[in-house]
């Protein structure tokens, strides 16, 4: 069975046989430089102690320190958590960002946690693993189910054993401590500047029907983006609770507020439902999987109607179900590039912090545009120059600038 583990590798291998890589370097690449499992024992509310098992990952420091974000999950795991740092090499190899691939998990459901749990288990988490961690080591981020909340308690206790560096140690922080207002709406943004590159190479025609499979941060973030475009129509979203779609657009200027409310649920929204899953296969011209892996597999991939896919989640889609779509000539937009803007505005909230200054959004808008529109062009042109999918073309991309980079430093001692 596939695991994320094996579909990263097996990305890899693709690139590294394009690259025609050495197999030593090849070898390197597929495993990761440090891997630390740690425990994370805390004392629950009700007086007896729970412990829970964590991981930090750092797949590549090549280019910089260690860069990646940290998930609580039920179902986190270790190979899970390598599969995410090594995509993070690549992505931010890709967009030309000076880091490494790295990525943390908890296995534990947050749900069961009151406030002070959380903030128990960030801070021994975050101390179980600060020998590794650091503005030159690895800096952390927020994931599923971690945010701004956790990154100050992140850094809080980072400053524990660093006050200097705590601060460019964790990006994703709360602006008042450093964090970046751009943050919230970079994912989403970056988003949209690859999907009008897309849709300008496929030469679609408004209006350009969208379904956004997800609708948390990166969806909604989306949404108000796209409803503002008169070329597009939102016709679909779904969240954990449910979907609705509409083929005549739905009115997100009026359900955004209310799904931004505290608990607003796409399942209280008025609307015929349908499925989350019966959503994936909706008709539409352009399908956003924003919510968690492999929801496009060999089950559903052809059923899937939309011509053109952009992944706001990580590895929402199965290599088997790749194949398929290629083979159906359905144009993907992967996740390394689709989502980049995340980790592209957590640098900038880096050279922020290095700075000591505060950029303004059109400067963020600006600068994100400009290198998201760089990497599009450079994978767009390394796919078409091999006859290859825009996947293949990325990791390529990333990949062999991690290589020569290892090339350029030379191997120790
Ligand atoms: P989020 O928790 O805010 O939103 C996720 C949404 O998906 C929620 O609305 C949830 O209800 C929904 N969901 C969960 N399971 C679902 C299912 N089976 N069907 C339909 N909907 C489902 O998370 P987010 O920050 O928006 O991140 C979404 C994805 O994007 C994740 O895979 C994350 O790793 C990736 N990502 C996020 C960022 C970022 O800046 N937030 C950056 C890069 C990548």
């Amino acid at each position: 069975m596939s695991t994320a583990w094996s579909e990263a590798r097996a990305q890899l291998d693709r690139a590294a046989d394009t690259l025609r890589l050495p197999d030593g370097l090849h070898e390197m690449l597929r495993e990761p430089r440090r891997s630390i499992e740690v425990s994370v024992p805390i004392l629950r509310d009700r007086g007896d102690r729970e412990t829970f098992i964590g991981w930090r990952v750092q797949h590549s420091r090549t280019l910089g320190p260690g860069k990646g974000g940290v998930r609580f999950h039920p179902e986190a795991t270790f190979e899970e958590t390598k599969a995410l740092a090594m995509l993070m090499s690549w992505k931010c190899a890709l967009v030309n960002i000076p880091y490494g691939g790295a990525k943390g998990a908890i296995r534990c459901d947050p749900t069961t946690f009151s406030d002070a749990e959380r903030e128990r288990l960030t801070r021994r988490y975050t101390s179980e693993i600060l020998p590794v961690i650091g503005e030159a080591r690895d800096i952390l981020a927020p994931d599923i189910n971690t945010g701004e909340r956790e990154m100050a308690w992140v850094m809080d206790t980072l400053m524990t054993a660093d006050a200097r560096a705590a601060g460019t140690s964790v990006t994703g922080k709360p602006v008042i401590v450093g964090g970046s207002s751009a943050r919230r709406m970079a994912t989403s943004f970056g988003l949209v500047v690859c999907l009008l590159r897309a849709v300008e190479m496929l030469e679609f025609r408004a209006p350009i029907r969208v379904v956004i499979a997800g609708y948390g941060n990166v969806g909604r973030g989306v949404g108000q983006i796209l409803s503002t475009d008169p070329s597009f129509q939102v016709v679909g979203i779904s969240d954990v609770s449910g979907a609705r779609y509409a083929p005549e657009g739905l009115d997100i200027g009026a359900i955004n507020p209310v799904l931004n409310a505290t608990g607003g649920l796409v399942s209280g929204l008025a609307g015929e439902p349908i499925s989350p899953p019966e959503l994936l296969e909706a008709d539409c011209d352009v399908l956003i999987p924003a919510a968690v892996g492999g929801v496009i597999n060999a089950d559903n991939v052809d059923r899937i109607k939309a011509k053109l896919i952009v992944e706001g989640a990580n590895g929402p889609t199965t290599s088997e179900a790749d194949r398929v779509l290629a083979e159906k000539g359905v144009t993907l937009v992967p996740d390394i590039l689709a989502n980049a803007g995340g980790v592209i505005s957590s640098h900038f909230e880096w050279v922020q912090g290095v700075q000591g200054l505060a950029w303004s959004w059109n400067e963020v808008e600006e600068r994100l545009r400009h290198q998201l529109n760089e990497a599009f062009a450079e994978v767009r042109e390394q796919a078409e120059r091999n006859d290859m999918t825009l996947r293949d073309a990325a990791v390529a991309v990333g990949v062999k600038r991690v290589a020569d980079a290892h090339l350029v430093r030379g191997l120790y001692p």
